[in-house]
């Protein structure tokens, strides 16, 4: 029997830059592609504190969810 590695990694697009970022326990610094843009991102909120509080971009739960609903093969 041979062992398939489970599917395709799961693809978010970075918050900052909105690249494509495989979501695999390698990349620590997900959902962004980089440290750089992780460390942007949390700059930006910390300059804009008075931003518009608007829909976050994600927020972890939904992505767990994303996750889950990934691994089950129903997309
Ligand atoms: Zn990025």
């Amino acid at each position: 029997m041979t062992q398939e590695h489970a599917s395709r990694p799961l693809e978010v697009a970075c918050p900052q830059c909105r690249k494509k970022v495989a979501w695999i326990e390698d990349n620590l610094h997900r959902p962004f592609c980089s440290q750089r843009c992780k460390l942007l991102d949390l700059g930006a909120w910390a300059d804009e504190s008075h931003r518009i509080a608007g829909e976050p971009a994600m927020d972890e739960t939904e992505i767990d969810e994303m996750i889950m609903r990934a691994e089950r093969g129903q997309e």
